[in-house]
């Protein structure tokens, strides 16, 4: 294949930069893949990828779906080839309903305001005229708008030598998405500034903020993050959507969870340490928060530190840490313990200094709860042995570690599964589920995100208490393991397979990630 056929050479050349990037990062790509990136050509055989294209073949709006069929909205009715058509390609039976013109017009606009294919199309207008601030200003909040409608957490704008590249985070992996030149991406930033409340001027240092926008009914939080780097500024907008983040205990622990019973009663405990603990999008403070909302906040004294404060939550007094007017985590956390407080929950500790002040709280007779970077139970008590923490009071103060990630949970549209691979695996008499795909979930099978956790409960008799203590100081926590109560990764993922909520193959590659062997 020539690549000249195809590609005009402009787009060759943006080709080639970012492979020469990309080779000076040390990631494996060639040219053709980087031009599939960026829609610059199709693959032939194209599947139905995008619902998108679907509604504008058939000019439709989904109004509801149920297990059978999809009921749709049309200005007319389609004849019964087409009717058909459509049904083999979404899979169910399609029940039809005309609407007035203007109204369906309405619906199908909002929905194609978000379409990539029009996004990327403004872009490349925008990326060779000249244009007027209102309508940068549209095609901003269409991209924003767009994120927020396909769960995406986070939109990173990055400045290299020719371009910027503007790529969503969804579901935990990074999309590439348009390339923006110089003029845009410096109007981009001038925006979020602007919304932001920040210093526009300032392109030498990084600043951070945050705005709100409204979309639909919603009232939607973003946090920004600009710094310079060498051939512009980069931008890192995360989307903090609080219907989707400020979630309830129950909601990711629910009753038929096995540790659920057991995990509440130890976070539920007068005095005590306990961490959630998890790599950056793991979704370790929603935990956090998750925890907190099901104390009893009405007759609870209940404070946090935060840097920055993510989500409101009622009834909590929530303290925003503050370099700059010297408010640092430790004059905080002193006037906290000055008020009385029965709860503490500290954002997370960074240093040092946060791992012996929390720990300084736990001792003395409160609730202290916070999270760490680290990537299992485990790690997590010897991350604070290694920044010193008093092992003692660590022994005698833990209730448990929650260490979590988030996994890719199975669309509705799955299928059970025939194949014998996850039942041998998991040694469980379950098939599991399987990904089928279908016009909700793009047809890519797969929905939202689900915990996979790996717990450690620590019981409070004074043998078991010791016994940890004397562990911990020699070096050997995996010896007394067995004393504590357990839910590990691979028991987590077991429950999930078995359950339908994850497939066989995003439960393995996660747990080969963490370290777990297959042994068949
Ligand atoms: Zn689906």
């Amino acid at each position: 294949m020539n690549l000249k056929n195809i590609l005009t050479p402009q787009q060759i050349e943006i080709c080639q930069k970012e492979l020469y990037y990309y080779q000076s990062v040390g990631v494996k790509k060639n040219i053709l893949q980087i031009a599939l990136e960026h829609n610059f050509t199709q693959k032939k055989e194209k599947s139905p990828s995008h619902s998108l294209d679907l509604l504008k073949e058939y000019e439709f709006v989904i109004s509801r779906e149920d297990e059978k069929s999809f009921h749709i909205e049309l200005k007319e009715l389609l004849g019964p080839k087409r009717l058909l058509a459509l049904e083999e390609k979404l899979n169910k039976s399609v029940i039809q309903r005309v609407v007035p013109v203007r109204e369906f017009k309405e619906k199908f606009e909002t929905i194609l305001s978000v379409d990539p294919e029009i996004i990327e199309k403004k872009i490349k207008q925008f990326n060779s005229y000249d244009r007027e601030d209102n309508e940068v200003l549209t095609l901003f909040r269409m991209i924003l708008h767009h994120g927020v409608v396909h769960n995406v957490s986070d939109i990173h704008i990055n400045a290299y030598e020719d371009f910027s590249w503007l790529r969503y985070r969804q579901n935990g992996k990074i999309q590439s998405k348009y390339l923006l030149n110089g003029d845009l991406a410096q109007r981009f930033s001038l925006i979020v500034k602007e919304k932001s409340n920040i210093d526009l001027i300032n392109v030498q240092t990084p600043q951070s903020g945050g705005f709100s926008e409204a979309f639909q009914n919603a009232n939607i939080d973003f946090r920004i993050e600009i710094a310079p780097s060498r051939f512009g500024e980069n931008i890192v907008i995360r989307i903090l959507d609080r219907s989707n983040n400020l979630k309830s205990f129950s909601q990711l622990f629910p009753k038929e969870h096995p540790m659920s019973e057991r995990l509440l009663h130890f976070v539920n405990q007068k005095n005590g340490f306990f961490l959630t603990v998890g790599p950056t999008g793991s979704g370790k403070t929603t935990t956090l928060n998750a925890i907190l909302t099901q104390r009893d906040r009405l007759r609870e004294i209940i404070y946090t530190i935060e840097d920055p404060i993510e989500y409101k939550i009622d009834f909590v007094t929530q303290y925003q840490v503050n370099e700059s007017i010297n408010f640092t985590f430790a004059t905080a956390m002193k006037s906290v313990m000055r008020q009385d407080p029965d709860v503490i929950a500290i954002g997370e500790m960074r240093d040092r200094e946060s791992i012996h002040i929390a720990l300084k709280a736990a001792h003395s007779g409160h609730m202290v709860f916070s999270t760490l970077h680290t990537t299992n139970s485990y790690m997590a008590l010897e991350r604070i042995r290694d920044e010193g923490g008093d092992l003692f009071i660590l022994a005698y103060s833990l209730s448990g570690v929650i260490a979590q990630r988030l996994v890719q949970k199975l669309c509705d549209c799955k299928i059970p599964s025939s194949s014998e691979k996850g039942k041998n695996y998991f040694k469980s008499d379950k098939f599991g589920f399987e990904k089928k795909g279908c016009v909700r979930c793009d047809f890519s099978g797969y929905g939202q995100r689900t915990l996979l956790t790996d717990v450690v409960l620590i019981p409070p008799d004074i043998k078991t208490r010791y016994g940890f203590y004397m562990a911990l100081k020699n070096s050997t926590v995996l010896s007394v393991w067995d004393n504590l109560i357990t839910f590990s990764y691979f028991e987590s993922a077991k429950h999930l397979f078995e359950q339908g909520l994850c497939d066989y193959d995003t439960l393995i590659s996660e747990l080969l990630s963490l370290g777990y062997v297959d042994e068949n």
